[in-house]
């Protein structure tokens, strides 16, 4: 189950403050006429936390929406590191943009529109990476876990968000996407590459690290 309200705001007051631009970036979705689905602010300080532990310089994230997430891993790059995000709808990038250059994380920020099982062979041109971020369209999941496993550094972290779909995915049942995540759960969970769990704040994040 998702952690108590209670508990998710004792977390997000005392280490996922949101400054105006990341308070503007989760607001103005909805306000724009996007979806409301951006991670929590605990979950995007836990990117942060994870994007600063593996000494990252380039991070991929696979769904940018309003750049929410993205602004969180930003901000956990070493100086002079990259974020690559990626997004399928041309109006999330536009947004996102806007919120990136408030946040002052501008310059550290490709955005590549486009779907991202198309622009994912080009990325590789600019491999290695420290640390992925799957946030996109579920079906997608498995491939774009291959891709990150493959194009990390021994080291790197890939981060996949909603991995419990709300507590569903312990009885997926006539739930699409549930049994989708929950099949990529085991499929994580068994593979001899990487170590991994879910930390479960928010909707879930399924954490894991390839092996050195
Ligand atoms: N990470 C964001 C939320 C992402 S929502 C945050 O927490 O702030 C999911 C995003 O994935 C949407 O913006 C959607 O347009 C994008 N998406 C869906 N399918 C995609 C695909 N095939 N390629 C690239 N982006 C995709
Ligand atoms: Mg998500």
């Amino acid at each position: 189950m998702p952690v108590a309200e209670s508990v998710s705001r004792y977390i997000s007051t005392l280490f996922a403050k949101e400054d105006e631009a990341l308070t503007r970036a989760r607001l103005d979705s909805p306000r724009l006429g996007l979806p409301a689905i951006s991670v929590s602010a605990e979950e995007g300080r836990f990117l942060q936390v994870l994007v600063q532990a593996v000494q990252t310089r380039q991070a991929v994230e696979i769904g940018t929406l309003g750049g929410f997430s993205g602004i969180w891993i930003a901000r956990g790059l070493l100086p002079g590191g990259k974020l690559y995000t990626l997004d399928i709808d041309a109006k999330h990038a536009q947004v996102a943009r806007t919120h990136f250059e408030a946040a002052g994380v501008g310059d550290r920020v490709e955005i590549w529109v486009g779907n991202a099982h198309a622009n994912l062979p080009q990325l590789e041109a600019r491999r290695p990476f420290d640390f992925v971020f799957i946030d996109a369209e579920k079906e997608g999941y498995l491939r774009y876990f291959e891709w990150a496993v493959i194009n990390l550094r021994p080291g790197g972290i890939v981060a996949a968000h909603n991995a419990l779909r709300g507590g569903k995915v312990v009885n997926p049942a006539g739930d699409a996407n549930s049994a989708l995540m929950d099949a990529f759960n085991r499929r994580v969970a068994a593979d001899p590459r990487v170590v991994s769990t879910i930390f479960p704040a928010g909707d879930g994040m399924l954490v894991a690290a390839k092996a050195g």
